[in-house]
């Protein structure tokens, strides 16, 4: 079957314009301009961690939140300090007390005002005012929604709600942020407010800052180094030498330390820890102990640095990697052009690229298709 003479729906001129590497179609024509407006008022931004909906609460919905918990659930209410070693803490101490608090919590552990352990200028503190102990119940609505606006003015618009495991250690009770900024409420990953310039990989505020809006990088290939249906433990990164013995060994300890699950499908894995793969997880040292019963400790830098630097140092492993490299989309931004904030891993980022992809980008979604 077939329609022979339909109309375009859209027709736009043909122009010559001036070359320039960042031009769409969707730029040249000026649409894109109108869509970044309707991008910046309509879509939903998405925590590029964890790949969750990101949003702002007000004071009542954080309190609607909290008395959504079972009647009789036990919450402590703190707020999140931002501690310098340049501030006095006996100043902030006092400061608190004319709050009308009586206890902080440093590092996870609690403390009431008059006992609070000298604090070093030199080690780094998570300081946060315990505002309050509530008891879940409606009866009590008024006294939580008074300690929630306490907490968000103490934590300049964050708040936490910690539930009191007694079975657990303190310093591991279950957290939840509520923030009435753009902010993740899982892992508090804060985002600028979206505006039409977060969409714009024509300027700096929009671009995704490792390609420059141009989308695309030579490097290795995504695509090549890891088969996405396949879990790590199956051997889903191409290059990784689970032939030799330590190999199993020190991805098991990655894994373990990072909460990078080994047995589910790579393309199951959040933005977060894909990028912990591809770009390491800087200067932390994982253990691991080899067949010989040795234990050792070893960084990682991350499979894109570590082929590049290899690809340095030797030309023989540069020919044989060769294979690998590509004109690929980049991995920073997937190929979006866009910055962490403005590129979202669903629809509506895919909505936007689908449109105005350039030559690039077209190829690889016929290919994906
Ligand atoms: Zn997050
Ligand atoms: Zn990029």
């Amino acid at each position: 079957e077939r329609i022979e003479g339909l109309a375009p729906a859209i027709a736009i001129e043909q122009k010559t314009v001036a070359h320039n590497p960042r031009s769409t179609v969707g730029t040249v024509t000026e649409i894109y301009d109108y869509l970044r407006v309707l991008m910046a008022r309509l879509a939903t931004p998405y925590c590029p961690e964890c790949d969750n909906p990101v949003s702002t609460q007000t004071a009542v919905d954080i309190t609607n939140h909290l008395l959504d918990f079972p009647e009789g659930t036990r919450l402590v209410l703190a707020a999140p300090l931002h501690w310098q070693p340049t501030i006095d803490p006996d100043n902030l101490w006092q400061d608190l007390r004319t709050s009308g608090l009586v206890r902080v919590r440093i590092n996870g552990k609690m403390y009431t005002l008059d006992d609070v352990p000298r604090l070093s200028s030199t080690a780094s503190y998570d300081i946060e005012a315990v505002v309050d102990r509530i008891t879940i119940s409606e009866a009590n609505r008024s006294r939580i929604a008074d300690s929630v606006e306490l907490a968000l003015s103490l934590g300049t618009g964050v708040m936490l709600a910690i539930d009191p495991d007694s079975d657990e250690d303190e310093t591991r009770w279950k957290v939840v942020r509520h923030s009435q900024l753009l902010a993740c409420r899982k892992c508090g990953y804060s985002m600028q407010t979206l505006t039409p310039h977060s969409f714009s990989f024509n300027s700096p505020l929009g671009w995704c800052p490792d390609c420059e809006g141009i989308g695309t990088q030579t490097g290795t290939s995504p695509a090549l180094l890891i088969d996405p249906g396949m879990s790590l433990n199956e051997g889903a990164i191409r290059m990784w030498p689970i032939a030799s013995e330590l190999g199993p060994v020190m991805l098991h300890s990655i894994c373990k330390a990072t909460s990078i699950p080994a047995d589910v499908p790579v393309e199951k894995l959040t933005s977060g820890q894909r990028r912990m793969l591809l770009y390491g997880t800087d200067d932390r040292w994982f253990r691991a102990t080899n067949a010989k019963g040795v234990e050792f400790e070893f960084q990682w830098k991350g499979l894109f640095p570590t082929l590049e630097q290899a690809t340095r140092l030797s030309p023989q492993l540069r020919q044989k990697l060769a294979p690998f490299v590509a004109e690929v989309a980049c991995a920073a931004c997937d190929g979006s052009r866009l910055n962490r904030d403005g590129h979202f891993k669903n629809s509506q980022r895919n909505f936007l690229s689908a449109i105005f992809c350039n030559e690039y980008s077209l190829q690889q979604s016929r290919r994906r298709l």
